[in-house]
């Protein structure tokens, strides 16, 4: 490990955070946060139980009235200071996400950029909360209608984004004047921690954010989950424990966010502009390894530009240099871990099984971490179990098609919608896919749409709610209505 690399592990906090103090629980076993690329211990975290758990929903709900009550322009303060401080350490940050979760360093500047940007955005949003005030039809009264703050708010997010995940959540909650606690994912929880000891240097009041890391997250958020005091689940993550929690929220109709998985489809038309299209299924497919809710995970190809289209996303595939995210010449990191890995290799062979045809890698590399091989396949046969289900890997299978209409009803063939991509010259045609896909967003000759300023969010099992853009901060907010009697009757 060199110099640099411990001293910036020795500045992540390891203990929980409960009411603006760092304690170290209640005694579970530390957690042991790995680097994907080399398998070995980075850094040992405390491991929350149900009583750390609930004692950080304790410190959100006492913080919660006096929070709500700070000026709107006192909060953006806050938020916009902490930007301030990660724009100034973004190589820290940059480094941390790469050592924890293995995306090249290059990504991981690009995550920070990204994710602090929520920080700027919902700073900005925080002194727009308005209402309104009005005559009511009968002009007998008053009409007043108010936004106020849910009210303290569980957050749970996944390890693919260690810092985006976070700040997309923390962002809107604070602008809006909830209070929170945050459970990040075990795989990556340290910059979490470290972005919440730079809020503390930011001014953040105690027990306005409070984090738990865990083992044992179901054990742990259930309690949170069916205690009164809490007012709104935020949930990033796969579909079935999405689906888990929601069956929790219902039983206390919680106001509820969800952010789930994806099965992206990426059409190329025979119109297209190839070379954008190669440009765009490489962002679209080999941001985070391939390890995106936005990763493209069926490329649906005209027949006709199939075979190039192929060969052209192989050779660029083949282009790219996998290692340790932190060295220079990286491109393309490892994937999480051994589970993740043995997934994809299951869904490459029952694809050649099913009679497609492997045009560049589709194997494991040996050897220290968890790296697979940037694999391009051909010829995959509607209906197979690849196009199911979500790789989560450097994995682009393509699927031809002829006609239109076939693309589309092919792209619309999953419970998924979350974002499609569509490349085509046609202007008519782009906006009738765009009206005919069945997913929250579509990149149109483009690979991302991932943006601060957007609403990203999904339809289907996709998910309930947006994050970002002027929808964000309303998934943290409650419409108050007020009547009285005409002052002058
Ligand atoms: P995951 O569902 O396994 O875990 C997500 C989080 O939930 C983690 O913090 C985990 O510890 C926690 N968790 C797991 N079981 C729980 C339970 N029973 N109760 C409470 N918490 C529980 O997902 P993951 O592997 O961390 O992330 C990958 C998934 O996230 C993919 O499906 C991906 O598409 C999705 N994702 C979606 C978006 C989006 O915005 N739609 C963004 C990023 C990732």
């Amino acid at each position: 490990m060199s110099l640099s690399e411990k001293a910036l592990l020795a500045n992540v906090p390891t203990d929980l955070f409960i009411g603006g103090k760092w304690v170290k629980g209640n005694g579970l076993e530390a957690i042991a946060v790995e680097d994907p690329a080399t398998g070995k211990v980075l850094l040992e975290v405390a491991n929350a139980n149900a009583a750390d758990g609930l004692a950080a929903l304790t410190a959100a709900d006492e913080a919660q009235a006096k929070w709500a009550r700070v000026a709107p322009r006192e909060r953006a303060e806050i938020l916009r200071r902490t930007f301030d401080l990660v724009r100034e350490r973004a190589e820290e940050f940059a480094m941390l996400i790469s050592l924890e979760m293995g995306k090249p360093l290059s990504e991981a500047r690009g995550e920070v950029t990204y994710g602090n940007e929520f920080l700027r955005w919902f700073s900005e949003e925080a002194v727009r909360i308005s209402g309104r005030y009005g005559t009511s039809p009968e002009g007998t009264g008053r009409m007043l209608v108010a936004q106020r703050p849910v009210g303290p708010a569980f957050a749970i997010t996944p390890w693919n984004f260690p810092l985006a995940m976070a700040t997309r959540k923390i962002g809107p909650a604070l602008a809006a004047g909830c209070t929170m606690v945050i459970k990040p994912a075990e795989l990556t929880p340290l910059t979490t921690l470290l972005l919440v000891k730079t809020m503390e240097e930011a001014g953040l009041p105690a027990g306005v954010v409070n984090v738990i890391t865990t083992s044992t997250s179901a054990a742990t958020s259930a309690p949170i989950i069916a205690d009164r005091r809490l007012r709104k689940i935020t949930f990033t993550g796969s579909t079935p424990v999405g689906v888990k929690l929601l069956e929790q929220a219902a039983q206390r109709v919680l106001k509820a966010s969800m952010e789930l998985g994806g099965n992206a489809p990426f059409l190329v038309f025979e119109d297209a502009d190839l070379e954008a299209a190669v440009t765009g299924a490489m962002l679209a497919k080999m941001r985070n390894i391939g390890q995106a809710c936005t990763a493209a995970n069926r490329f649906i190809v005209h027949e006709s530009v199939a075979e190039e289209f192929g060969q052209r996303l192989a050779a660029k595939m083949g282009e790219l240099k996998l290692g340790r995210g932190i060295e220079a010449e990286t491109t393309c990191g490892p994937v999480i871990n051994e589970k993740a890995r043995t997934n994809i290799q299951r869904l490459v062979d029952a694809s050649v099984a099913e009679g497609a045809n492997v045009i560049t890698g589709g194997e494991s590399r040996d050897g220290e971490g968890y790296f697979f091989e940037p694999t391009v396949i051909d010829n995959v046969k509607p209906g197979s179990t690849i196009l199911s289900e979500e790789i989560f890997g450097p994995v682009a299978p393509i699927v031809r098609f002829k006609t239109e209409d076939e693309a589309v009803a092919l792209a619309n063939d999953t419970e998924y919608g979350l974002v499609s991509y569509a490349f085509s010259k046609d202007l008519k045609r782009g906006l009738r896919l765009v009206e005919s896909l069945d997913t929250g967003m579509t990149g149109l000759n483009t690979g991302l749409v991932s943006n601060a300023a957007a609403p990203f969010g999904g339809v289907k099992a996709s998910g309930l709610g947006r994050e970002g853009g002027l929808e964000g901060i309303a998934e943290y907010l409650e419409t108050k209505y007020v009547m009285t009697p005409d002052p002058f009757l």
